[in-house]
């Protein structure tokens, strides 16, 4: 099986949560659940998050858009 790194700090993964197939360790979602949202790490996070996940979720509206497909 291959090792996932997690998408915020890219650290090979031992335990942590796999959002859209990317992996999130345990370490920064505890980061994500009490970060607060005028923090740096928090848009630090959203910036991670834009990068790694915005590709598959527009897919997925494709997918459910068909009109809107070209
Ligand atoms: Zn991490």
């Amino acid at each position: 099986m291959k090792r996932q790194c997690c998408i915020i700090c890219g650290k090979p993964l031992n335990r942590g949560i796999i959002v859209n197939g990317k992996a999130i360790c345990s370490n920064c979602e505890d980061k994500i659940i009490n970060v607060r949202m005028d923090t740096d790490f928090y848009l630090y996070y959203k910036n991670c998050i834009k990068k790694y996940l915005t590709y598959p979720m527009i897919r997925g509206e494709d997918n459910r858009c068909q009109n809107y497909h070209l």
